[in-house]
């Protein structure tokens, strides 16, 4: 399920992300986060740069620093697995329905990249977790991930999607026992979304 509202944090400064980083590392380590967040808010005018109203801005660092505190938690867990995979949203294809050369599996479901733009993020993430010997699925949504896991017996999960959709996601594979690390988007909206390629490159 989406959030009920729209953000892009993609022109925001590289250090935000580190903040980010920060504090969930504290919050593994003393269970909280403090004022940190209304902090990094004000210091980083995310409210003026975003359009957000203070709780929703809330929200949404508040999930950051929550999926970054699980991913850190479940590091050792996911760097022991050895059948991984890779679930990218559709939403973050450059082009989206005929423009997008990707071809679709229903009985998955995934899309399956055609590379047709070498500067599409789909494309770009495909390629580099590959490389490493994942595999991947574009996905039309999250409600398919327990099936494809189960079914396909995965160890190891690296997802990309907001926030509501990896917490939820979260939730289903850590009762099925499945180590994930997840990748934020950092503009939402279902189309042309956005999440920072080297933060998948470094979870990979
Ligand atoms: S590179 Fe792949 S995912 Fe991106 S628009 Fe082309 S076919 Fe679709
Ligand atoms: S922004 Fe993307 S990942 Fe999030 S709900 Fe919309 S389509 Fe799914």
């Amino acid at each position: 399920m989406p959030y009920k509202f729209t953000f892009d944090l993609s022109r925001i400064s590289r250090f935000f992300f580190s903040e980010i980083s920060k504090a969930s590392y504290q919050k593994g380590v003393h269970r909280k986060v403090g004022k940190s967040v209304q902090n990094m808010i004000k210091k980083f005018k995310i409210q003026e740069a975003t359009g957000l109203n203070l709780s929703d801005a809330v929200v949404l660092l508040q999930d950051m620093i929550d999926m970054h505190s699980k991913n850190l938690m479940e590091r050792e867990r996911f760097e022991q697995a050895k059948k991984r995979v890779l679930f990218l949203p559709h939403c973050s294809r450059k082009h989206m329905e005929s423009h997008c050369k990707a071809s679709f599996d229903p009985s998955i479901p995934s899309y399956i990249c055609a590379h047709c733009s070498p500067d599409c993020l789909v494309n770009k993430a495909v390629f580099l977790a590959e490389k490493k010997g994942y595999e991947v699925y574009i996905l039309p949504g999250g409600s398919c991930v327990p099936k494809i896991v189960k079914t396909r017996g995965y160890e190891g999960v690296v997802g990309v999607a907001c926030g509501e959709e990896t917490r939820l996601s979260g939730e289903l594979l850590g009762g099925m026992g499945v180590a994930g690390q997840a990748v934020p988007l950092i503009k939402n909206g279902c189309a042309n979304t956005i999440f920072n390629i080297e933060t998948l490159a470094s979870i990979l």
